[in-house]
Formats: structure tokens, sequence, C-alpha cells
């Protein structure tokens, strides 16, 4: 059977760029890709710069200096400075060019027009050089970068109102399974919530996907096929849910094969979702995920998440990866690598209670992911974990 490694190199190697992209406001652009270079437009800072109230002063071998005049933050004007001047200056004012050094405010004792240094001048101190962030025509962002909070920021303080984004994918999910009933109608013998659906969405959307499309559709061949078929040619990418297992009312299979679906892999060894199914129909990828909630999650964030990034030329595709020291031991039954849930805590990770398929409990109090090679067979407290990073 596949291993992990071999099943993500084939999602990542499968997957080629999306070529379009679009023009959104920045306030937009949260947790987008960026599909350009940002070019920074000015010098950042665009003047020589006060970092401190206090005073710009034109160095001389005495500590008294004359105030002459006052420039605070906005200001246009430039104050000339002899030798043994000063001016009274503010944080992200401009100082003067005959100024040398800025001194803080907590460091000069002030007698009506004069200034007692009551520390040495240091040449050039406190003063923020023009284009000491960014030169005009440098690089400020790489395109692949996910867009955060932090660099609306800065793109802001460059002046800008726009970028262009990668285009987003358009993601069908199908949920299969007779069983699945919508929520606030009650149980009948036999029957559970659906789950999948609804969190996949939400999974999707918080990762800024949001042209997501669901639809719900029987354990019956025939009724499976024809959703799948129209919804490959309409989407870019198809997450299906259940129904990728072996059993005799495990349709999936059979209908992305009779679709002219090219398997790219079927089955992974590892715990959980075992059953995941990868392809591609022309432009269209599918995923066959495994209907117990838990794995379906899993395989989501090991995955899936890699496809959408790389489809969308991130330059970080997968999540973050960290060694840390186990809280926990475990032993391995069985021959498939693991992916456990688990709780960062401040002096390592600790594995979870409740690491079954089917239960999502233990996963929403999980914030990372062990992940436990197939050579790996016991884990001891103290040892060192591979831990993946999952999103909030
Ligand atoms: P399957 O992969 O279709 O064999 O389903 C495996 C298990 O996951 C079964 O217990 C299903 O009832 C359950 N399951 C499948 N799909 C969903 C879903 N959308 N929401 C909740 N549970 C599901
Ligand atoms: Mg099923």
């Amino acid at each position: 059977m596949l291993s992990v490694e071999a099943a993500i190199h084939l999602v990542l190697s499968s997957a080629k760029k999306a070529a379009a992209s679009v023009s959104v406001d920045i306030s937009d652009a949260l947790g987008s890709i960026l599909s350009e270079d940002i070019i920074s437009p000015i010098n950042m800072p665009p003047f020589r710069q006060s970092a401190m109230d206090g005073y710009a002063v034109h160095f001389h071998e005495d500590a008294v200096y004359t105030i002459i005049d006052e420039v605070k933050a906005g200001d246009s004007k430039l104050p000339h400075l002899h030798p043994g001047e000063a001016v009274r200056i503010f944080t992200g004012a401009v100082v003067p060019d005959t100024a040398n050094s800025v001194v803080r405010q907590e460091d000069v004792k002030r007698l009506g027009n004069k200034a007692h240094m009551t520390m040495e001048v240091k040449m050039d101190a406190n003063i923020r050089p023009e284009g000491e962030q960014l030169r005009l025509g440098e690089v400020a962002l790489r395109r692949g970068t996910k867009i955060n909070t932090a660099h609306i920021g800065l793109i802001a303080t460059l002046g800008l109102s726009r970028v262009h984004i990668q285009k987003e994918p358009s993601i069908a999910i199908v949920v299969t399974g007779n069983e699945l009933k919508e929520a606030n109608t009650p149980l009948q013998q036999g029957e559970i919530y659906e789950s999948n659906g609804t969190m996949l969405e939400i999974a999707l959307n918080s990762l800024h996907f949001n042209k997501v499309h669901k639809t719900r559709v029987e354990d019956d061949y025939h009724l499976t096929k024809e959703v799948l078929e129209e919804l490959i040619a309409q989407h870019d990418i198809v997450l299906v849910s259940g129904g990728i297992s072996v059993g005799d009312y495990d349709f999936v299979g059979k209908a992305l094969k009779d679709l002219g679906v090219e398997e790219i892999f079927y089955k992974v060894r590892q715990k959980p979702g075992k059953p995941l199914f990868f392809g591609r129909k022309d432009e269209t990828f599918v995923f066959g995920l495994p209907g117990n909630p838990a794995a379906s999650l899993s395989c989501f964030y090991i995955y899936v998440y890699p496809l959408l990034h790389k489809y969308l030329g991130a330059l970080q595709i997968e999540l973050a990866r960290v060694w840390l020291t186990s809280l926990s031991d475990f032993t391995v039954k069985g021959d498939r690598a693991q992916f456990l849930k688990a709780r960062i805590q401040e002096d390592g990770v600790e594995i979870l209670g409740g690491q079954s398929s089917s239960m999502l409990q233990t996963f929403g109090d999980a914030n990372a992911l062990i992940y436990i090679p197939t050579e790996t067979t016991t884990l001891k407290k103290g040892d060192m974990v591979q831990t993946i990073i999952l999103p909030h």
C-alpha cells in the first residue's frame, strides 16, 4: 500500500498552478495568495524619521545645546541647524538634514531655550534612515505569499489599495450516505446526523475558499455517477465524503472509474484515512475522503490543504511541521503510519484520548496532529515527535 510520503508527493506533483488572477481591494485580500510580486513604489520610511520624542541636534563637543525650533509629525519645514543647535522633535517627524542625532527627551534637562544633555550624544541615534525598511523598487512581498493581517498593513504602508491575487478554485463537496439526516429532524432507527459536509465546507471557508457548492447523493450507483459527472465537469476540485470503502453500498470508486477519472492513488498506509482516493479527470481533481468524520478532517489537512495551496502557487504549501517533545507514551498497533490528535502544551505535545476515526470531540480539543511514520512502533515520553500545526 502507498506510503503517506508517496501519497503527498503524488498530490503535489499532480497539481499544477492555476493561472487566473484577479484584482481585489486589500481589505478583501486576507488569506488569499498573491499572484504578483509587490514592488515598493516608495522609500519606506519616505524621509529621515525621528524614532523618539526628544531633541534633534547638530553635534558639538559641549553638553549644552540651543533650541531654535520645533518639528512635529507631519510638518514639512526643515530648520537649518548649526553645530550646538537643537530642535524639539517628535516621533515620526522629519529629522532636519543638518541634524545628526536625536536625543531622547528622558536624557535631556531643559532650561528655557537650553537643552542639557545628561547622556552622551551618539551619532545617528534614534533616526530611521530613509528607505530603512524598504527602498523604492524593492520587492516588498513575494508572489505566492499567503496574505495575513500584517501583510495588509504593509501594503497599506506603501500607499497601495489593490492587489492581484490567485482566483480561487470552484470546489464541490458531495456527501454520500443513506443514513445521513439533516439537523432538527428526529433520528429514525439507523440514522445519524450529517456532519462532514458542513465541516468540510467550513474548513474551506476558514481558509478563505468561498466558492463552495455542497450536494448530497444517496448510496445508489446511477445517481452517484450522474451527480459526479456533472460536478466534475463544472468544478476545479471535487471532494466526495464517504462511499469510497469496500462495502457493497460504496459506489463512489466504481462511479469515478466508469466516468474515466484517472486514479492517481487509492488507499494509503495510514490511520486514520486508509481508504483515501485521489484522481483527476481533465482539469478537475477529485478526492474520495473517508466517511468517518475525524478521518475525513485529517485527510483534509494532510492532502486537500496542500493541493489547494499548490494549485494557487503558494510559497508554503503544507501545514507547518515542528519537532516537539512528546508528553505521552504511545504504542502503535498494526503497520500503518499514524496521525494522532494532539495538543501543544508549554513543555511539549500531548496525545489526546479518543483517537477513533469516528469521533470528533477529540479533534475539537486538538491544535496539532502528531505524525508517527511506519518505522516507529513505540513512542516514549520525552521522545521528539513530528507535530503538524493545525489552523485555528
Ligand atoms: P463510509 O465511508 O461511507 O463507509 O462511512 C463510514 C462511516 O462514516 C459510517 O459510520 C458513516 O455513517 C459515517 N459517515 C459517512 N458520511 C458521513 C457524514 N457526512 N457525516 C457523518 N458521518 C458520516
Ligand atoms: Mg457510506
